[in-house]
């Protein structure tokens, strides 16, 4: 078996070396000031990798001025170019920065023209020593792959297995691979598929785990945590990213804390457990209501994900600035917070299911703002899966099995889609949820 190690820059991930915590700017890469102020910020936090959007030739231009200045300053944490469907934009960016993430699918139409391009960006990529992440999302397979394969976490695994043989028929190995998805028992299944298959080839190439557009808050934290924490504790997983519809810095804790439990560096709050009849009891004494949900989805989310389990009572309690200890038995907080975490291990769905993508340099509308609209106001459709997209580059493909869909189309103007097609095109962004709420309530009186 040969498990291969990536080098980016000052670190290596891969073969046993401690997990590698990353996150990405939501800025607009062209605004140079804008981006190094959030590079700094993710630098402090303890960010090992930060990656940046680069949707053009502008955007590789400014990545050389962003990473000689943060050089200057004594940062060398590796930077990552995130392009998608240029393989040129790519190949200027392979020259400048540590390492870029590509969907090499998405190159172009024609797969032979798409594995020709790509072969160019390894030559590139070798000789400058530039990595690669080959990053395929659940919703963003392609025409090819799904109907090979269906839209499965089967058809991710072979999508990749693809790309991989190709690094390897190229003699290229500073690759990692990433097969995101937002439903977490997909993004589980297909990683647990792909590594399977790396190693029955016996070449297992370095992981980066990540639960695409989990959203914000609590319920962004347990998808994360669930899903990452289910494969880390199998031995899966080498660099993760918690995406969350929030300051990009916010998901660098959340991701240090689950690295440092799987690197045994970090014990679990909670202090006892007892199982009777595939139901749980937890009890836990956190330092923190944030240490306490990370805690708790990584100690349950494997466990539901697997149906090793049913249900869960949360007990305990954490230490909260100004409130001092509060404690959980018993509370609407407690029986929240188990809620929470079956909905994000699909167990059972207690609200609306909401896809929101983390935002980037794409995103040309406030996007936390807004997904807090629409969730508030769409807070009684239980059960729906509704979408907030950054961007329409993007959005539409990524948003994956939503029943409906926000996305930003730039210039104050946002589309809305009913399942994957567009219902209503440019509508001015300050009357786009009333929209989104009238076809919803229209749609659900032609069901009835
Ligand atoms: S969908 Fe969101 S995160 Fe993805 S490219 Fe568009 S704005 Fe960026």
């Amino acid at each position: 078996m040969k498990y291969i190690e990536a080098k980016i820059g000052n670190i290596v991930i891969g073969k046993g070396h401690p997990v590698a915590v990353q996150t990405m700017c939501n800025t607009h890469t062209a605004d140079i000031e804008a981006t190094l102020n959030q590079c700094r910020r993710m630098y402090r936090a303890g960010a090992e990798l930060i990656r940046l959007t680069v949707p053009g030739m502008k955007e590789v231009e400014a990545l050389k001025t962003i990473r000689e200045r943060l050089r200057a300053e004594g940062i060398g944490t590796p930077l990552v170019a995130d392009v998608h469907f240029s393989s040129e934009i790519a190949v200027a960016a392979a020259e400048i920065v540590e390492k870029v993430r590509i969907n090499p699918g998405n190159f172009h139409r024609d797969h032979e023209q798409a594995k020709l391009q790509f072969a160019r960006l390894v030559e590139v990529c070798r000789r400058c020593g530039t990595a690669v992440r080959i990053g395929l999302n659940h919703g963003s397979l392609g025409e090819r792959i799904t109907t090979l394969y269906g839209n499965t976490p089967n058809a991710m695994k072979e999508a990749a297995m693809e790309w991989l043989d190709m690094c390897a028929a190229n003699d290229f190995y500073n690759v990692v691979i990433s097969l995101k998805a937002s439903n977490t028992i997909v993004m589980v299944e297909a990683y647990r598929l792909l590594y399977a298959e790396m190693k029955r080839k016996g070449l297992v190439f370095p992981v980066h785990l990540g639960v695409t557009e989990a959203g914000n808050g609590d319920a962004g934290r347990m998808k994360s945590a669930a899903g990452i924490s289910a494969l880390l504790s199998e031995g899966i997983g080498d660099t993760i990213r918690v995406s969350l519809t929030e300051d990009p810095v916010n998901e660098i804790p959340v991701a240090r804390h689950i690295a440092d439990r799987y690197d045994g560096k970090r014990h679990s709050s909670m202090v006892s457990l007892s199982l009777e009849d595939r139901n749980a009891t937890a009890t836990y004494r956190a330092l923190s209501r944030e240490d306490l949900v990370i805690d708790f989805a990584c100690d349950f989310g494997k466990r539901l994900l697997d149906r090793d389990i049913d249900n869960i009572v949360l007990k305990g309690e954490y230490s909260c600035p100004g409130k001092g200890t509060v404690v959980l038995d018993g509370t609407d907080e407690a029986a929240y917070l188990c809620d929470e975490l079956m909905q994000a291990t699909r167990r059972k769905f207690y609200r609306p299911e909401y896809i929101a993508c983390p935002g980037c340099g794409r995103t040309m509308y406030n996007l936390e703002e807004t997904f807090n609209e629409v969730k508030r106001r769409t807070s009684h459709l239980k059960g729906m899966v509704i979408a907030v997209m950054g961007c329409i580059v993007n959005g539409p493909g990524e948003m994956a099995d939503a029943d409906w869909g926000y996305v930003g189309e730039g210039d104050h103007k946002v589309s809305i889609y009913k399942g994957k097609n567009p219902v209503l095109r440019h509508v001015p962004e300050t009357e786009a949820i009333d929209r989104l709420l009238e076809l919803i309530e229209a749609d659900s009186h032609q069901v009835i």
